[in-house]
């Protein structure tokens, strides 16, 4: 997890969206209504295939079946999830410990 954590910063650093390939486990953030609130989970899928365009079609447990989702909408299974990136921070200092 470290090498998503900015040493000057201390924010979060996010995946390049172009490192994501074919086979790799990632993550994707679902929402889902339930009544009034809107929950946010992170599920656990992996890439079948890259569509192009910026688009991959990805593979998750049961009932989420195949789907096809933006390449910057994934993130790589032991990146922070995009609640973490929300509440931490995203480092826009570049890094460069
Ligand atoms: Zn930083």
């Amino acid at each position: 997890m470290s090498q998503y954590r900015c040493d000057k910063c201390d924010k979060l650093i996010k995946p390049d969206p172009a490192a994501i390939k074919v086979g790799d486990k990632v993550s994707v953030t679902t929402s889902r209504s339930t009544g009034r609130s809107t929950r946010l989970k992170a599920v656990d899928v992996r890439v079948i295939e890259d569509i192009g365009g910026g688009e991959i079609l990805v593979k998750g447990p049961g009932r989420f079946g195949h789907k096809v989702v933006k390449r910057d909408a994934v993130s790589p299974a032991d990146a922070p999830t995009s609640l973490s990136y929300a509440f931490i921070g995203v480092c826009e200092c570049g890094g460069a410990a």
